[in-house]
């Protein structure tokens, strides 16, 4: 696995663990040219998913990428690492048990919402800026809107019962 700060090729595994309830390993590795410390985890990918994305295109699904964006929504905010890596799980066994192979950027992103909603309300208006494209103050206005009228999941719930199963807060999973 190649170091993240540096680049080198030559890091090393200090420590593997089962995590998620035995769905996944941890492994802590370090870099030795740089010192760089980071963690990885390992998962069973059931289904290679396709992403539509709105112009039609199709990229295989990354589930990486989708970390990484929650992640920047996420940022600065008071919420374990930990935590939203098992949210981006729930979302992905979401996606992998649809039966759909091809799923709409869309879908992806409504799920995103709905498990944010229930998180943290700060990053799901951030997130929602980016996915439903704001131009105008306004639009954030209406987000806001949305979370006043609807309560947020009780948070103490966390990531393992999220919103998004009750079909009726779910328009997005009845789509795929
Ligand atoms: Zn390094």
């Amino acid at each position: 696995m190649r170091c993240p700060y540096c680049a080198s090729e030559n890091t090393q595994v200090k420590d593997s663990r089962p995590t998620e309830e035995n769905a996944a390993i941890r492994r802590r590795r370090i870099c030795p040219d740089c010192g760089g410390r980071f963690t990885t985890f390992e998962r069973v990918q059931l289904r290679d998913l396709v992403v539509v994305k709105r112009s039609g295109r199709k990229v295989p699904f990354d589930r990486d990428k989708l970390l990484a964006s929650v992640t920047i929504a996420l940022r600065k905010r008071p919420i374990d690492p930990e935590r939203i890596e098992r949210m981006v799980s729930g979302i992905v066994r979401q996606l992998e048990s649809s039966g759909e192979t091809e799923i709409p950027s869309e879908a992806i992103g409504a799920l995103v919402m709905e498990a944010l909603r229930g998180l943290d309300p700060v990053a799901y208006v951030r997130f929602a800026s980016v996915y439903r494209d704001f131009r105008e103050a306004s639009d954030f206005a209406e987000v806001l809107g949305e979370i006043a009228r609807a309560p947020a999941a009780d948070s103490a719930a966390g990531a393992d019962a999220p919103a998004w199963r009750d079909p009726a807060t779910a328009p997005a999973v009845k789509k795929l």
